[in-house]
């Protein structure tokens, strides 16, 4: 029988699939952006890697100054995009 308790090889969803985060990839950076404030998600909601983290939200705010992307809100056309990660399930609890 399998350890049920076994931790699982800890690989975030852009290492897995082997994706470069781009600041012209909005629909991407998109995915990372809560619907209701535009905020970034932390990683303890996204679960990527430190590097994949930062690089996120350095595209993310390349994105924004170069107009790509809105500042306090996610584009409405990507509302419907399959999520990335479970936004009420995070890794590690919250304070809130
Ligand atoms: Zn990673």
């Amino acid at each position: 029988m399998e350890n049920p308790y076994e931790k699982e090889k800890i690989q975030c969803v852009l290492c897995k699939h082997n994706i470069t985060v781009d600041y012209k990839n909005v629909r991407l950076l998109s995915q990372f952006q809560s619907p209701c404030t535009g905020r970034i998600y932390g990683r303890h909601i996204t679960g990527l890697c430190k590097q994949q983290q930062e690089l996120v939200q350095s595209e993310i705010s390349k994105a924004q100054s170069a107009g790509l992307m809105a500042y306090y809100l996610k584009e409405p056309v990507f509302l419907q995009d399959p999520e990335l990660f479970n936004v009420e399930k995070p890794i590690r609890p919250h304070r809130f």
